[in-house]
């Protein structure tokens, strides 16, 4: 219906909106920048829209954002002449969270332990819209899509209900009209209508936005007229564009948390220009800390493609490998079509040119991190490691870095983890494959029979006990020329020397055992291979052993777990 209507908003949208509104953000002039940045979005749509059909009826002539403030009326007004939305998609896109994650992510915020935690988490889901009721009471939005003829105005005090409407005279495009809270400074409600503050928080947060941001101050003329002079407060400097010497480490930061929607700092930047026969720019970071929904299937791919500083698309699954989406950044193609899809750039030879040359850079990135500062790299590590062990299944040509990347747990030390080279280094003379045994957790591979006779010949171990290790750990076979080899599969050749000596030894003893042996081979019958005496264990009495190439008990669960 056309209507006048007041809609409910979805309980999932109530419930963040009360967290958005009571105290979760400390820093409340981000509400700007959210709402510039859907304005900057909704230009780039229109604009790509038109490129692509020159029968859309749509003004591009002037594209821009406007900041109007009325200190008089206390109110801001944010507008641009972008794509607009339709009814249905206001209902859509700002009734309704439709974000895979809500429910877990509100789930963490009850849970997060302070202002911090929780700045990070709503960081990372990226608020954006809902972030004006931070400093506003009533926000009115009234938006017309380009192309058709009638608008839509809504309106909400961000309680539980919204109202929406038709909107016959809207021009095209968007404004969001925040009817402001009154000014506490204590509460880090500032004056939102004051020019100062107005480009202060333009200039930090949305300087490189790349349409013109005017401020619209207005002052009386003669005879009660009222004069409109609009200024263009920020630089619209695409900031990978520009050379590295001219960018400081401040602008990278502000540049990382605005395309990736975080709070923190980022741990490394990568800016890179090539100018060959594909030109391109690219700028990419490495987070501090995993999003949420890194390990979920629905996780996002941060690298948005440009070209020539139009917006394309983001998610650009074609620039990073699966095991590489935490990367964010933009790369920005000089001599692609803006047509393209997502399916010819998977099979653009100078794109995948382009994703070799980055992968190789964010692994050399973390390479470079690992040997200046081992602390910062745990961190990197303890948020990606994860997604780095996928890379070794993923990507062979890169398998020997990704190795060299690891941090394993190990029986060398309880809480520094290891790298494989470090496990090299202090392998015994006599010593030819790496021992690792998987787990369920440290203290159950600890306390397995199989690491028994390891331990007493002082042999180190990696503990491998995450679920992912079982699946690399099974088909990566050796580093640096020496065999991976988990202590709880074959015979175990720890010391040929002593076996020998043993062998003399045991055969009285095999004589006594020869009656057991025969027992449990016919008591266990089908379920083991064979029963035999062991040297492995030193205080066990007895323990599972699997076949050299048979797929570790966890592995063949995993295997029975998806079918295989
Ligand atoms: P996000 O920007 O992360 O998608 P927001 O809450 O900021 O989340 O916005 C939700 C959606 O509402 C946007 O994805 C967009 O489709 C729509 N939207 C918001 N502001 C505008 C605008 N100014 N013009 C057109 N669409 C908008
Ligand atoms: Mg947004």
């Amino acid at each position: 219906s056309g209507g006048s209507e007041t809609l409910e908003f979805q309980a999932e949208t109530r419930q963040l909106l009360h967290l958005v509104v009571h105290s979760l953000y400390s820093d409340k002039d981000i509400f700007l920048r959210e709402l510039i940045s859907n304005a900057s979005d909704a230009l780039d749509k229109l604009r790509l829209e038109s490129l692509k059909d020159a029968d859309l009826a749509a003004d591009t002539s002037d594209l821009h954002i406007e900041i109007r403030p009325d200190a008089g009326a206390r109110t801001l007004t944010v507008r641009d002449d972008g794509i607009g939305m339709s009814r249905a998609e206001v209902v859509d896109l700002i009734g309704t969270i439709a974000k895979s994650g809500t429910a877990g992510l509100l789930e963490k915020l009850k849970s997060a332990k302070d202002a911090e935690a929780s700045n990070t988490l709503i960081g990372q889901f990226g608020v954006g819209f809902y972030s004006a009721f931070m400093v506003a009471d009533k926000v009115t939005l009234v938006t017309r899509r380009a192309g058709e003829d009638v608008g839509t105005r809504w309106e909400s005090t961000g309680e539980s209900t919204y109202r929406i409407e038709q909107a016959p005279y809207a021009p095209q495009g968007t404004s969001v009209t925040l009817h402001l809270k009154p000014v506490d400074t204590d509460d880090h409600v500032f004056d939102y209508t004051a020019e100062s503050k107005i480009r202060e928080i333009v200039k930090k947060y949305s300087d490189f936005i790349r349409w013109p941001i005017r401020l619209i101050s207005t002052s009386s003329g003669d005879e009660g007229t009222v004069v409109e002079e609009p200024k263009t407060i920020n630089s619209m400097k695409a900031l990978w564009s520009r050379p590295r010497s001219e960018i400081t480490e401040d602008e990278y930061r502000e540049f990382y948390k605005q395309i990736a929607h975080d709070w923190t700092d980022p741990l490394e930047t990568v800016h890179l220009r090539s100018e060959g026969t594909f030109a391109y720019d690219a700028l990419l970071f490495l987070p501090s800390h995993a999003p949420f929904d890194l390990y979920t299937r629905d996780a996002k791919r941060g690298v948005h493609l440009y070209v020539n500083r139009v917006f394309i698309m983001d998610e650009c699954d074609a620039l990073m490998p699966h095991y590489l989406r935490f990367v964010a950044g933009v790369v920005d193609a000089h001599d692609l079509s803006l047509n393209v899809s997502r399916e010819l750039l998977q099979h653009d030879r100078h794109i995948r040119g382009v994703r070799r040359r980055l992968v190789k850079k964010i692994l050399g990135t973390a390479k470079d991190l690992q040997a200046a500062d081992a602390e910062k790299y745990r961190v990197f590590f303890d948020a990606f490691g994860r997604a780095l062990k996928e890379g070794l299944l993923e990507d062979a040509d890169n398998r020997e870095t990704l190795l060299d990347l690891l941090l394993l747990e190990s029986t060398h030390d309880e809480t520094e983890p290891t790298t494989l080279r470090g496990y090299v280094e202090r392998m015994k003379e006599d010593q030819k494959e790496i021992y690792y045994l998987t787990g369920a957790s440290r203290a159950a591979i600890e306390n397995s029979p199989h690491m028994e006779a390891f331990q007493a010949k002082g042999y180190e171990v990696l503990i491998l006990a995450d679920p992912i290790d079982e699946v690399w750990a099974d088909q990566v076979l050796e580093y640096d020329g020496r065999p991976l080899r988990s202590i709880a599969k074959g015979r175990v050749d720890l010391d040929d020397a002593d076996e020998a000596a043993g062998d003399a030894d045991a055969k009285p003893e095999r004589e006594d055992f020869t009656a057991l042996l025969s027992f449990l081979t016919a008591t266990l019958g089908e379920q083991i291979k064979q029963a035999r005496l062991s040297t492995r264990l030193t205080t066990s009495a007895a323990c599972v052993v699997g076949d050299v190439n048979d797929p570790t008990p966890a592995l063949e669960k995993l295997y029975r777990a998806t079918g295989q």
